[in-house]
């Protein structure tokens, strides 16, 4: 189903010359930013010279650090009387990130949010219950509006008091939920405990947080749902960046809304179709806070098919940040690509840890993994089949030699929160 066929399905060409419409159209806008002004000057563009959608590589780009130091306003294209809402990113360190919208901004939000329903099959039929922070974050208004704009039964019953989440979704019939996928483990949990009855659930919207598939696959079964993923960003807008269809093997992008990049984060080089780095984009309809060129720091690929569902290319679904990326002999390597593959294995746990070191002036990158002892004999020479097994998928993967550890089940540390798994150690040498 489309909320906005035309345009979700525009012919290549057509969208093509949309997009760089837009793209001149940004390039003014940012003309009123002071921060551009000055580093479209220091890089020697003049909105002329942007003539094909290739030409925005000569674009500096923009970071997150960027957006902190124009705290809290810097970033505003229009006057301060025309933003209609403020949201923060919360900061870890230091400042928040401010974000601003015009009232055409919050109609273009909703009008993307409406999209990715209506695209997983989401009508004015459904009772919607958000289970998210409604403060400062995104995701809470941010789908609230998109729903009603669709004319779902909207419930904004927020964060907290699982119990009475639960008795909303069953003595309202709620159809669809929106919420983080580990809240949905838990309300799922809580349910079981309760012997509630989530029957009416059908749909389940989950994202602000990466999750597996082997999570996907528990959820669908505890809550009673087909799961979808969400991506989003309140730097782009907020939730409703990106969304699987019912294909579910990638995320759509809204082409005619961004303008999509794929870099690698340690050269900033742009990657062709099928090459996973970090994901830059340029919002293409934004008034209060356009951007160009925005580093996001999250890492996937482009997929170059269309899809089945008639909209056009899509992202894989985020792996991870480009801060968690390792450099070694000059190859990118992400610690989710080694997750990957040990997954694809049954011979070992899904637990490993990673030591980088130097030697003879070399990278040189040990993986310990623990063994799995139902596909295990306990021979010696078994021990080294799985190992030059592991070796060879890292290696058909990753392009690298690596050395494999196998070690005891439960012998490596567990993690509670943000995993831990590298320690590179070539500093200190
Ligand atoms: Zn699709």
């Amino acid at each position: 189903m489309f909320w906005d066929e035309k345009t979700e399905t525009l012919p290549k060409r057509d969208l093509e010359r949309l997009q760089l419409k837009r793209l001149k159209k940004t390039l003014s806008q940012v003309q009123n930013v002071e921060f551009y002004r000055k580093r479209l000057h220091e890089a020697q563009v003049k909105p002329g010279d942007i003539r094909t959608l290739a030409d925005i590589q000569k674009i500096p780009f923009t970071r997150k650090q960027d957006l902190r130091d124009g705290y809290p306003f810097g970033f505003f294209a229009v006057p301060i009387h025309e933003v209609v809402r403020i949201h923060t990113t919360s900061g870890t360190t230091g400042k928040p990130t401010v974000v601003g919208y015009t009232r055409n901004d919050l109609n273009t939000w909703a009008h993307l949010i409406a999209r990715n329903m209506t695209m997983v099959g989401l009508t004015d039929q459904d009772i919607f219950q958000n289970m998210v922070n409604y403060g400062m974050f995104t995701g809470g208004l941010g789908f609230h509006y998109g729903a009603e704009k669709v004319g779902m039964t909207v419930i904004p019953s927020a964060t907290g008091n699982t119990r009475r989440q639960i008795e909303m979704i069953q003595d309202f019939g709620v159809t669809a939920v929106h919420c983080t996928p580990s809240y949905a483990m838990h309300l799922a949990e809580v349910a079981e405990e309760m012997g509630a009855n989530l029957e009416s659930l059908n749909t389940g919207l989950f994202g602000a947080e990466p999750w597996s598939d082997s999570m996907r696959a528990e959820l669908e079964k505890k809550l009673g749902v087909t799961a979808f993923d969400s991506y989003g960003l309140s730097e782009l807008f907020g939730p409703g960046v990106a969304f699987e269809c019912p294909e579910r093997d990638g995320l759509h992008i809204w082409h005619d809304c961004y303008l999509v990049e794929i870099i690698d984060p340690a050269t900033g080089e742009v990657l062709g179709d099928g090459e996973r780095g970090e994901l830059v984009v340029t919002p293409l309809v934004k008034e209060a806070m356009p951007l160009l060129r925005y580093r996001t720091g999250d890492i996937t690929m482009q997929i170059e098919d269309d899809c089945l569902c008639g909209r056009a290319k899509k992202i894989a679904r985020i792996t991870g940040r480009s801060d968690d990326m390792l450099v070694i002999r000059g190859i990118n390597v992400f610690p989710s690509q080694i997750e990957h593959v040990l997954l694809r294995i049954p011979e070992v746990g899904n637990q490993f840890m990673v030591y980088v070191d130097r030697i003879n002036h070399l990278d040189e990158m040990t993986i310990d993994v623990e063994i799995n002892r139902d596909y295990f004999s306990g021979e010696l020479q078994d021990l080294a089949r799985i190992q030059k097994k592991v070796v060879k998928e890292l290696h058909d993967t990753l392009e690298l030699r690596t050395t494999v550890k196998l070690v005891e089940p439960g012998s490596l540390p567990r993690f509670e929160g943000k995993a831990k798994r590298v320690i590179d150690r070539r500093s200190e040498m």
